[in-house]
C-alpha cells in the first residue's frame, strides 16, 4: 500500500506524529537485520484513508559523533521504502542547518516530499512556519501532533498524493481512528476504483435556477449514486457521472424548501452557499441573467476567491434573452468591474431550463479544476521570471533595485508561488499584480486563484 515515510531531525516530534497516526495499532517492529532495524514501521489511518508509515526513531537514540552519518543513511533507506516523504521541522525553532541538509537529501531523492512545520500550536511557531518556504519544498503544513491539530490538513495533502497511488487501500468499513479536529473538513469518499470525484458546488441567489440546472444535469446523465442527503448538515449533494467525469454536485437549494420566510431565505441560502464553498473544488456561481451581480451574488464570488477555490461563473435563463451579443458584453464589462479579483474566470452562459450550454459549463469545470491543480516546473518559472524582470524590472526605491532572485511553486489548489527576492516589503502592489497576471496569461491558467509570496532570504 502507499507508504508515508516521517523523517526530520531528532526532538522534531516525528514520534508523536508517528504514534498519532498509528494510534493504538501495534507499531510493527522489523528486525531483519541491517535492514529496517533503526525504522519503525506501523499501518496508520487518517480519514478514510489507509497506509503504512515509517518512523526514523532509531535517531532519537543516536550519540552526537556518530548522528551525521546515521541519519544520512537511515533518511536514505527510509526515503527509498516510501511514496511519499513527511519532512518534519520544528516551527518553534525554525529552520536550522540540520534541516538544511535534509531538505538537501530529499529534493536529490524524493519524488514527493510534504513539508511539515511541527509543535505550531498557538503563535510560538508562525515565523518557523514562514522561514520553511526557504527550504524550497513546498507549503508546510503547520501540525502540533501533541495536540493532533493540522490532521485535516495533512489528510487533505495526502489525498491526490494517495490517488495517484495506485493500490490505495480501500477498507469496507472505515471508520477514523485519529482524531480530526477541525470538524469544518469533511472526510473525502472513496470509491475504489475510479478517481474521486470533482467537488463541486453550485451557487446563487434563490431562484437563480440552481434545482432546476442540477435537475437538467441529472437528468441527462446516469446517477451513479443516488440523492442523498446530510452529507453536510444543511447542504445536499448528488455523485453522478457528467459526460464521463465522476461530479459531487453540492447542491445548496435543498434548503429552500424548509425555509419559509423570505429574508430567513436569504441568510440561510448564504450560510448554506459558504459552507459549500469550503468543500467544494471548483464553485459555479450562478447568476440570473435578468438580475445579474447582486450583492449576494457578489460576496459569496468573493468569498469562493478568498477560499482558493477554482471559479466558473454561469450566466443562467439564457433562453430569456433577446439581444445575446449586447448583453454578453455587458455582463462581461461588469464582470470585470465589480470582480476584478475573478479576473481571467471563465463565463459561460446557459439555460438550465433547455440544457443548452451545459457542455460548455461542463467544459469550463473541468478546465478549472485542471487549472487550479497545475504544476510549473522551477526550470519553467525562473525562465519565465527572467524574462518579466527584463520586460519591467522591479523598483529600486532608495537608488537600489530589488533582485528578484528565484521562483519556485509553493502549492496547488490553488496554485501558489513564492518569489525570492531582496527587500520583500518594498515590492509594490502592482508590480505582485504584474507577476500574478504574468502567471496566469503565460501559463494559461484562468478560472483558479493564484497566490503569491514575496520572501527574503534567511
Ligand atoms: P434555485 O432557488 O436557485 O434553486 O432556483 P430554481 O431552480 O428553483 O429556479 C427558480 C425559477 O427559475 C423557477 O421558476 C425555474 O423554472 C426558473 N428557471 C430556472 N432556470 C431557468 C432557465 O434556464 N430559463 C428559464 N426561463 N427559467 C429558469
Amino acid at each position: 500500500s502507499f507508504t508515508l515515510a516521517i523523517v526530520g531531525r531528532p526532538n522534531v516530534g516525528k514520534s508523536t506524529l508517528f504514534n498519532r497516526l498509528v494510534g493504538k495499532r501495534l507499531a510493527l517492529v522489523d528486525d531483519q537485520p541491517g535492514v529496517t532495524r533503526d525504522l519503525r514501521e506501523g499501518e496508520a489511518r487518517l480519514g478514510d484513508l489507509r497506509f503504512t508509515v515509517i518512523d526514523t526513531a532509531g535517531l532519537e537514540e543516536a550519540t552526537d559523533e556518530s548522528l551525521q552519518g546515521r541519519m544520512r543513511r537511515l533518511t536514505e533507506r527510509a526515503v527509498e521504502m516510501a511514496d511519499v516523504c513527511l519532512f518534519v521541522i520544528d516551527a518553534r525553532t525554525g529552520v536550522t542547518p540540520t534541516d538544511e541538509v535534509f531538505a538537501e537529501i530529499l529534493r536529490k531523492k524524493s519524488a514527493h516530499v510534504l513539508l511539515a512545520a511541527n509543535k505550531a500550536e498557538g503563535r510560538a511557531g508562525e515565523s518557523g512556519l514562514l522561514e520553511a518556504y526557504s527550504l524550497g519544498l513546498g507549503e508546510p503544513l503547520a501540525l502540533s501532533a501533541e495536540h493532533g491539530e493540522g490532521m485535516a490538513d495533512l489528510l487533505q495533502a495526502l489525498i491526490p498524493l494517495a490517488d495517484a497511488h495506485q493500490e490505495q487501500a480501500v477498507e469496507d468499513a472505515p471508520r477514523t481512528d485519529v482524531d480530526i479536529e477541525d470538524d469544518e473538513v469533511e472526510l473525502p469518499d472513496w470509491t475504489p476504483t475510479r478517481a474521486r470525484p470533482l467537488q463541486v458546488a453550485v451557487v446563487g441567489r434563490p431562484n437563480a435556477g440552481k434545482s432546476t440546472l442540477i435537475n437538467r444535469i441529472l437528468g441527462e446523465e446516469r446517477l451513479l449514486t443516488g440523492p442523498e442527503a446530510g452529507i453536510t448538515r444543511d447542504s445536499i449533494s448528488l455523485t453522478l457521472d457528467w459526460e464521463g467525469t465522476p461530479v459531487r454536485l453540492f447542491d445548496t437549494a435543498g434548503m429552500r424548501k424548509k425555509a419559509k420566510v423570505q429574508d430567513k431565505l436569504e441568510k440561510l441560502s448564504v450560510a448554506d452557499g459558504l459552507r459549500a464553498v469550503k468543500f467544494a473544488e471548483v464553485v459555479v456561481v450562478l447568476l440570473d441573467a435578468g438580475i445579474p451581480f447582486e450583492q449576494q451574488d457578489l460576496r459569496i464570488a468573493d468569498l469562493a476567491e478568498r477560499e482558493g477555490r477554482a471559479v466558473v461563473v454561469a450566466v443562467n435563463k439564457w433562453d430569456l434573452e433577446t439581444e445575446k451579443q449586447e448583453k454578453l458584453r455587458d455582463l462581461k464589462a461588469e464582470f470585470e468591474r465589480l470582480l476584478p479579483q475573478l479576473k481571467g474566470a471563465p463565463l459561460v452562459t446557459v439555460s438550465a431550463m433547455t440544457g443548452r450550454g451545459l457542455d460548455r459549463l461542463h467544459a469550463a469545470i473541468v478546465k478549472a479544476h485542471e487549472v487550479w491543480n497545475r504544476r510549473v516546473t522551477t526550470a519553467q518559472l525562473n525562465r519565465w521570471l527572467g524574462e518579466m524582470v527584463e520586460a519591467h524590472p522591479p523598483p529600486a526605491p532608495g537608488g537600489r533595485r530589488i533582485k528578484l532572485r528565484y521562483a519556485t511553486q509553493a502549492k496547488t489548489r490553488p496554485p501558489g508561488f513564492v518569489v525570492m527576492c531582496s527587500s520583500p516589503d518594498k515590492i509594490p502592489e502592482s508590480y505582485s499584480r504584474y507577476l500574478v497576471n504574468g502567471l496566469r496569461e503565460d501559463f494559461d491558467m484562468p478560472g483558479t486563484p493564484i497566490r503569491l509570496w514575496m520572501r527574503g532570504q534567511g
